[in-house]
């Protein structure tokens, strides 16, 4: 982008004094997440997709129908096309079978005469004169070949029925998707059905991640005395995966002020975004939060919301004269933290940025099992197994240890029960908001 279209970003300061009640050290939720919407921007660049390489991808022009799907009024079964007008209104009607239409030609007899009906195969062109189809299983034949008469029972079909009409699924001219659209299976079908080849998309987002801490190893080498195996950069891959942007991978980075600075620089070279785990803790004694501050415009959340309650938030800049920057996301480094984090402010964003509008998360409203504790006043996200009960509603039970370094509840569960800012404590029996893990994409 060239400094003249570009719009200037406003400053973390002035998207800070439009989000009412804005406090750093106690952040809500809901006003992190206004926070976050403000700041990302959307990719720009369009680039043009067989339409099976762009299934979850975002539309970036609105397309317009240029033909009318279906081009003909046809027929919705196989029966006969008839003449409403020709029907008794409480007697059974004779009719004389003139000709046949099927599916992918006109039909040639000409206009179908008054008494006349057509039999008609599904998606066969509606013989003209004729605007309703009874279905065969309805009709009782009589006569026999070559002269082929029909007795349709009274009151059985109306004017109209079982008659498709040209582009009552898509109108010429009409937008059959409108840009920003995430592309699902069903308008891949639909940009088919109006006969295109090719689609324009935004291109992906590119996000890179890492993890920071002097006590992670990498998968293969040798446990020492007090380190972990760095779990975050393989959640982080899936969920990113899930969500469909291109993923640069930057490894494990020691906690050396010049192999942070060259991963962040690496990153805002080339990435629209970077996300980071570990190291944002407030009594942090590692370098990971001074070289996030140094490197860009960043802010240091403390968010109201358990688990994850520090964050660091803003852009780091790809040079000292900030000729790129990426957006950052520097989540703590509890494995269940960079999980609820991800879900709570990191996905949306990344949707918003990629060009799409995230629709809300569906949840489910569950009787919880057993009585929870909860103080008003902070966003707690508690792992939980949803499932049916007997009469047919949702119930869910808290998993084990909500500790937010136990990677196992997460997995063990199948959904987060989300106890909002202002909920106080929930009574055994009563209903909580869950969000179901299946279907995040
Ligand atoms: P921090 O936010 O850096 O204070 O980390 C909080 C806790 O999460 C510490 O116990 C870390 O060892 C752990 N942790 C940080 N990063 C990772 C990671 N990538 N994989 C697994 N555990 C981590
Ligand atoms: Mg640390």
């Amino acid at each position: 982008m060239t400094a003249a279209s570009a719009s200037p970003s406003p400053s973390l300061q002035e998207i800070a004094s439009c989000v009412a009640g804005y406090d750093p050290n106690a952040l809500p939720v809901a006003q992190a997440q206004e926070f976050i919407a403000r700041l990302v921007p959307r990719v720009q660049a369009v680039e043009m997709l067989a339409i099976r390489s762009a299934l979850g991808r975002v539309l970036a022009r609105d397309i317009v129908s240029a033909i009318n799907v279906p081009a003909h009024d046809n027929s919705a079964m196989d029966g006969y096309a008839l003449r409403g007008a020709d029907l008794s209104p409480d007697a059974d009607t004779e009719l004389q079978v003139v000709g046949t239409g099927f599916a992918g030609q006109q039909f040639v007899g000409g206009t179908v005469a008054r008494g006349h009906c057509v039999r008609i195969m599904t998606g066969a062109v509606m013989p003209a004169g004729l605007d309703t189809v009874v279905p065969q299983e309805f009709v009782k034949s009589l006569g026999d070949k070559g002269n082929d008469r029909i007795r349709v029972p009274a009151g059985i079909v109306r004017t109209g029925d079982n008659r498709r009409l040209a582009g009552e699924d898509l109108a010429r001219g009409e937008a059959a998707l409108s840009a920003g659209r995430l592309l699902r299976p069903a308008d891949l079908g639909l940009l088919a059905s109006l006969g295109q080849a090719e689609v324009p998309v935004l291109r992906r987002l590119r996000v890179a991640f890492f993890s920071t801490g002097d006590e992670l190893r990498s998968i293969g080498e040798p446990l020492a005395a007090g380190c972990v195996y760095d779990s975050n950069r393989y959640t982080l891959w899936g969920m990113l995966q899930r969500l469909g942007v291109e993923l640069i991978d930057l490894g494990v980075v020691r906690d050396e002020p010049a192999a942070l600075e060259a991963a962040f620089r690496s990153a805002a070279e080339t990435a629209d975004a970077v996300i980071t785990s570990g190291g944002v803790s407030v009594g942090e004694a590692d370098h990971t939060k001074q070289v996030m501050a140094r490197l860009g415009d960043v802010l240091f959340w403390r968010i109201a919301m358990r688990p994850g309650r520090p964050m660091a938030i803003g852009r780091i800049s790809s040079s000292a004269d900030g000729t790129r920057s990426a957006i950052l996301f520097g989540l703590p480094g509890n494995p269940v933290a960079v999980m609820v984090t991800f879900y709570a402010f990191v996905r949306d964003a990344l949707l918003a940025m990629s060009g799409t509008t995230a629709a809300p998360l569906p949840m489910l409203r569950a009787a919880c099992v057993s009585a929870i504790r909860k103080k008003p006043g902070r966003t707690e996200y508690q792992r939980g197994i949803v499932s049916r009960s007997a009469d047919g509603a949702w119930r869910v039970e808290i998993t084990g240890s909500q500790g937010s370094g136990i990677l196992r509840s997460m997995s063990q569960a199948n959904g987060l029960v989300v106890l909002h800012h202002e909920q106080g404590n929930v009574e055994a029996g009563g209903l909580v908001d869950v969000l179901p893990f299946d279907g995040l994409v």
